[in-house]
């Protein structure tokens, strides 16, 4: 059975995933999304660039026949060329199992070894900005392969990320026995008759390939990953303790988790009334909720505020404005659009000229990146303090009073989910904010201006579905005796 880097990096992100690639049925495996796409572009985009500064070799052989593509990366290595880019290397593991390494770049470096009087080093292209652990771990893995090949392990092993001039070196003593062991690991789960417990994590799972079908088996097990605030540190903790369904966690007392590591703090009593609230299907408001009259008001007029942001460019290319003047029971979108990147700072002073029209209003977000980038663009354009103050002193976050207050029968604090609990619904329905950045790298590139539409319609109903769940909150309150 051959296993390779991918499928090492995979087992790092989830247990589950090597397995299900390995063993799961292909046709419960979600198309590939147009986000997937992306990345892997912009990775080989990211591997041109780098390699059009080289002058490289490349092993040829017939698609997927390994053994024929070692023996071409062998002739390379055995010539001595400098670069060798998509070389296969092949060694045995536990007799079962062949290792399968293709890194991005073999580099010749000075030494003696059983293919000449030189040494090859692994080099990886990685699109990430930081030297994550899982780059350093299949990095290390490459290293090791390598190591069989040419009969003498490399001195060192190599990242090239995003964004950086110069390339990241590995520590080989680091990461090579902890490759190992996750390698011993990883054969441990390949050797199991069923599939891993399934976890749903946003982070990990958004772009899984596995997603409709992990997804569908936790929603039938009202698997604990579901509540929100349940990590897998946490989970591991309520199985020690037998807590294992919804209705366990719902019954549970706070003090029988309070001492636990990652239960400290409002954390108990919290996730507990979250399992309740997902039990029962009903919102509940927190213990540690603040005063009513802390939280949000209805205000004469409000404004409503969503950003786009395309982080490659550094660009905050789509600052929308809802406004909402129950004075003269009027609303008004504006969607203050950078058609060009350098069209940045003449949205941005459009933004501060409309604010500014309406002094009193509060400006209503959700979650904190609306004021963290209003304050990075203040610094960026030189918008004097004066300004930009009275503007950020306005600024209510929307998701913080939400989750500080109540807990809501959903899986995840989203604004799409909550507002989607309320019966909110948005007219792009496979819009997202990553789908966006991808839209608009279209527009940039194809001049479709429908993109821009599908994006200023997605920033309207993200800065509407915040006002719907803002409004839901101050009845909710208003309603409570
Ligand atoms: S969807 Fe999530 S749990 Fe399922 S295999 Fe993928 S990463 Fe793992």
């Amino acid at each position: 059975m051959l296993i390779n880097a991918e499928l090492l990096l995979q087992y790092q992100r989830c247990q589950r995933r090597p397995f299900l690639d390995t063993y799961g049925d292909i046709d419960q495996r979600d198309r590939t999304n147009e986000l997937l796409l992306k990345v892997q572009q912009d990775r080989a985009a990211h591997q041109m660039s780098v390699l059009s500064d080289l002058t490289y070799h490349q092993p040829d052989y017939p698609p997927r026949n390994w053994q024929a593509g070692a023996a071409a990366t062998l002739e390379l290595m055995q010539r001595g060329v400098e670069y060798i880019h998509k070389g296969v290397l092949l060694t045995t593991y536990s007799e079962v199992y062949t290792l399968l390494s293709c890194p991005d770049l073999l580099v010749r470096q000075s030494g003696t070894s059983d293919v000449g009087n030189w040494i090859y080093a692994p080099v990886n292209i990685e699109l990430g900005k930081r030297p994550k652990q899982e780059y350093q771990v299949v990095a290390a893995f490459h290293a090791q392969v390598l190591a069989t090949v040419q009969g003498v392990a490399p001195g060192s092993a190599w990242l090239i990320l995003r964004h950086k001039q110069s390339s990241y070196q590995v520590d080989l003593g680091k990461w090579t026995p902890h490759t190992q062991l996750i390698l011993a690991e990883y054969i441990q789960v390949l050797q199991l008759t069923s599939e891993p417990e399934v976890f749903i994590s946003r982070q990990k799972c958004h772009l899984c390939h596995w997603y409709s079908y992990c997804y569908g088996i936790a929603q039938s097990q009202q698997h604990l990953s579901l509540i929100p605030g349940v990590t897998p540190g946490r989970y591991s903790q309520l199985q020690a303790l037998s807590i294992t369904t919804l209705a366990d966690l719902a019954s549970t007392s706070p003090a029988t988790l309070a001492n636990l590591p990652g239960f400290d703090g409002d954390v108990a009593p919290k996730l507990i009334l979250q399992a309740q609230s997902a039990l029962e299907r009903q919102p509940f408001v927190l213990p540690s909720a603040p005063r009513r009259d802390k939280i949000t008001f209805t205000a004469p007029i409000e404004l409503y505020f969503d950003i786009e942001s395309q982080p490659d460019l550094d660009l905050h290319y789509l600052l929308g404005v809802l406004v909402v003047n129950r004075l003269t029971n009027t609303e008004e979108f504006y969607p203050l659009l950078a058609e060009k990147p350098e069209e940045a700072e003449l949205i941005w002073r459009q933004f501060l000229d409309l604010v500014c029209q309406y002094p009193e209003a509060p400006i209503y977000h959700f979650c904190v990146y609306e004021f963290d980038t209003v304050k990075q663009l203040a610094k960026l354009y030189h918008t004097p303090y004066s300004v930009v103050n009275p503007i950020l002193t306005r600024f209510v976050d929307v998701y913080a009073q939400l989750t500080q207050s109540v807990t809501l029968p959903v899986e995840s604090y989203a604004l799409k989910t909550i507002a989607r609990w309320l019966g909110f619904e948005w007219r792009e329905k496979e819009a997202s904010g990553a789908k966006c950045i991808y839209w608009y790298d279209q527009w940039l590139e194809t001049g479709d201006r429908s993109l821009l539409e599908c994006i200023q319609s997605y920033n309207e109903d993200d800065c509407r579905a915040t006002r719907k769940v803002k409004d839901w909150l101050v009845n909710f309150f208003q309603n409570q005796v």
